[in-house]
């Protein structure tokens, strides 16, 4: 019934317990999950458990603060895990500023050639955004990125900003902060936005939702950002689940079943 399109399986928090997590998911109803990549070592784990299961899906790209001394030879991998069936999206890729391991231009370079690799895929992109929302929107805006489009990572701009979004074909990610009591932003955008543009996410182990923010975050816990997403919607779980469904159906196109 629940779909986490943004999870980090991949992750060694989680992999320390990893077969618990996958299954208190699959008991609470969660039927399909996306293992986002953030470098290259990260990127071939989310590919390899695709391949070992049959409900997880990959997406595989390099994170902004990730790429400090990548060069040529990292790209080409990345092209040909890409090309893998079971990968439905370049990601996570895009800006963060909250960290100062790289530097604007390095970042700006590594999304540009991610976004170009995923036109020449025709794979969609998972951009993560942080402290960076105008030169995001730019960035895609300028390389095309509409022709793929994607989904915008744990959305948390403005629902001005989000309405652009959707004209770019791009859906929005709501992840743990729509739960929060300072989560108004996200609240927001939820009420503002049509209910087929949005999708639902965990960012485990990140992120973690209300009433368990502290704790490492599961994939288990998309039940309660649908929950919550439903609530603010006014329609109920199930309807709100069939559109995430369709939603994701859609954005991920051929190779996602
Ligand atoms: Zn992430």
């Amino acid at each position: 019934m629940f779909i986490d399109t943004h999870v980090h399986l991949n992750n060694p928090q989680l992999e320390a317990n990893f077969e618990q997590v996958i299954n208190d998911a699959l008991m609470v109803g969660v039927e399909k999950m996306i293992v986002v990549g953030y470098d290259l070592e990260t990127s071939k784990k989310a590919v390899e458990l695709a391949n070992q299961y049959d409900f997880i899906y990959a997406a595989v790209g390099f994170h902004p603060t990730e790429i400090k001394n990548y060069t040529d030879d990292e790209y080409q991998n990345l092209e040909l895990l890409a090309s893998m069936p079971k990968v439905v999206a370049i990601g996570e890729v895009g800006f963060d500023f909250h960290w100062d391991t790289t530097t604007k231009e390095e970042q700006l370079t590594a999304f540009v050639r991610q976004i170009e690799l995923a036109k020449k895929l025709k794979l969609p992109l998972i951009i993560h955004s942080r402290d960076a929302h105008q030169l995001t929107f730019e960035t895609l805006k300028k390389h095309n990125a509409s022709k793929v489009g994607g989904i915008m990572h744990s959305y948390s701009g403005s629902v001005e900003m989000a309405k652009e979004y959707l004209k770019m074909h791009f859906c929005l990610g709501i992840s743990g902060p729509v739960t929060f009591k300072n989560g108004k932003n996200m609240k927001d955008v939820v009420k503002a936005i049509d209910a087929k543009y949005l999708v639902s996410e965990t960012d485990s182990p990140y992120l973690t939702p209300e009433p368990y923010r502290g704790q490492i975050n599961g994939p288990k816990n998309v039940l309660l950002i649908v929950e919550e997403m439903a609530k603010l919607k006014g329609i109920s779980i199930s309807e709100m689940a069939q559109n995430i469904k369709d939603n994701v159906k859609r954005i991920f196109g051929d190779k996602y079943e």
